[in-house]
């Protein structure tokens, strides 16, 4: 099991900016990005990303988090999975 610091490393350091732009269109505005949800039916823009907390949060489905959230819904993959998954990437 991962150590809460690297947890925390990892939600502060992997870039979910590029991790969600992978999967949605994201445009700028003028704190955070938005983009039409991946997690529900969404044609209004309603995912947002903050490039700052790098957290996201969904005004539709109300669905929030930081990477590792993202990626275990994303990939549906469990926690642990996506903290070895983004692991590997952060601390390369
Ligand atoms: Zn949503």
């Amino acid at each position: 099991m991962a150590s809460e610091n690297i947890i925390a490393h990892i939600q502060a350091h992997a870039d979910l900016v590029g991790i969600s732009s992978k999967v949605i269109n994201l445009t700028a505005g003028r704190r955070t990005l938005r983009g039409d949800c991946p997690f529900h039916k969404d044609q209004a823009n309603s995912f947002m990303v903050s490039p700052e907390k790098n957290i996201f949060k969904c005004f539709g489905c109300g669905k929030e988090g930081g990477p590792i959230e993202f990626v275990m819904d994303i990939e549906q993959i469990t926690h642990a999975q996506a903290v070895e998954k983004l692991a590997s990437v952060v601390f390369k």
